[in-house]
């Protein structure tokens, strides 16, 4: 009985699982990320920041009202999702690597056209070494000759309305991936013929014009994640927190741009950060979001929030963070904690960020 109450405390108190986007370049990542959230950055909404970092959030409401077709009877006991979108650009390798070594859980995208490609074996092979849950969304399905769209229809419910022909040569593309994923010694199965999850990983079919599967790509992000990480996905005070980004915003001076991955931040903590002249000790002057939904990227107006609890993406404005250092981590200072202990760990960071930077 104890255990059971344990267990149901956990599942209650978890934080958002956070999700990266992989593969190759043109098979639809930019894409599959404007269908969920119902924008245009690929057709240029962001206008000419599609380079840098964006996160965006999903919450569990959203992800139930998009699922509800599937008649999943799963509970979302996560209150929802972030979304961590990385460039694809060969420079960016360091922000790459930033952003998906943050993840929980990623979304390798296959082309259902071209199979697999250089970079979704880059990308596999990435995922394998930081042992990174992960699901194929086999992506453009729409693209199959004579293919009938059904605007984000559950996968199952529209192939069974194809025809013959289609059929077949979904299963023969299908087969196809699947063999070439065994040639890099990956089992992988269509997800609801999947009966030996964990061993075999999961292929979601996906247009991301259409819609198609994207209620099952969804579902099964959440429902995987609350399945295999319960412990690393539940709730902590001690905060876990990483600098994407700094940069000036017109009207709030400079700002930094961080993932909170545990814990609880609040307007007026005593943060540290590492700086390129040493640690910077300051305030969290605001707390800002985009929408839910919205990319952090994306302009537009901002929510102030008094405290945020992860995992978000979040704005961070306060006094002297321009010389801070993307991709180390932020820290409070606890009522107990000194802050020249504080500053030290936030040291310790910057070094092994600046050894990373020098070995690539
Ligand atoms: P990325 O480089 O992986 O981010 O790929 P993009 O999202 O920029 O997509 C590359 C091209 O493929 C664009 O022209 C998209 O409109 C197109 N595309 C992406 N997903 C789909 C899909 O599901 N079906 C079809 N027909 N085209 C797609």
């Amino acid at each position: 009985v104890e255990n059971k109450k344990i267990q149901t405390e956990a599942e209650e108190n978890l934080r958002s699982p956070i999700c990266c986007i992989m593969g190759h370049v043109d098979t639809g990542k930019t894409k599959l990320l404007d269908c969920i959230r119902g924008t245009n950055v690929q057709e240029g909404e962001a206008g000419g920041i599609t380079q840098q970092i964006g996160a965006t959030y999903f919450p569990a409401e959203n992800i139930r009202e998009r699922t509800k077709e599937l008649k999943a009877d799963a509970k979302l006991n996560v209150p929802g999702l972030l979304v961590i979108d990385t460039p694809g650009h060969e420079s960016f390798t360091n922000l790459r690597s930033r952003g998906s070594g943050l993840c929980d859980i990623a979304i390798l995208v296959v082309d259902i056209m071209h199979g697999l490609e250089p970079q979704t074996i880059e990308s596999l092979n990435l995922l394998r070494m930081r042992n990174t849950e992960f699901i194929v969304a086999l992506n453009k399905v729409d693209r199959l000759y004579a293919w009938k769209a059904q605007r984000n229809a559950p996968i199952r419910k529209t192939l069974k309305q194809q025809s013959k022909d289609v059929q077949n040569e979904f299963d023969r593309r299908l087969m196809e991936v699947i063999t070439q994923f065994k040639e890099q010694g990956l089992n992988t199965e269509l997800y609801y013929k999947n009966k030996d999850m964990g061993e075999t990983f999961n292929i979601v079919p996906t247009s991301a014009i259409s819609g198609e599967g994207i209620p099952d790509l969804l579902l099964l992000l959440i429902q995987w994640s609350q399945k295999t990480m319960i412990e690393k996905l539940t709730f902590r005070n001690e905060v876990q927190c990483t600098v994407l980004e700094v940069k000036v915003i017109e009207g709030h001076g400079t700002t930094i741009d961080v993932v909170l991955v545990n814990g609880v931040l609040h307007e007026g903590d005593q943060i540290v950060v590492c700086g390129l002249q040493g640690p910077i000790v300051t305030t969290i002057r605001a707390l800002l979001t985009p929408h839910p939904m919205k990319e952090l990227r994306v302009k537009g107006t901002y929510l102030h929030h008094k405290e945020i609890k992860a995992a978000q993406g979040i704005k961070i404005t306060g006094q002297g963070l321009e010389h801070a250092i993307a991709g180390t981590g932020l820290y409070v200072v606890g009522r107990d904690d000194d802050v020249e202990d504080v500053k030290e760990s936030a040291m310790e960071d910057m070094k092994s960020v600046m050894s990373r930077i020098d070995k690539s």
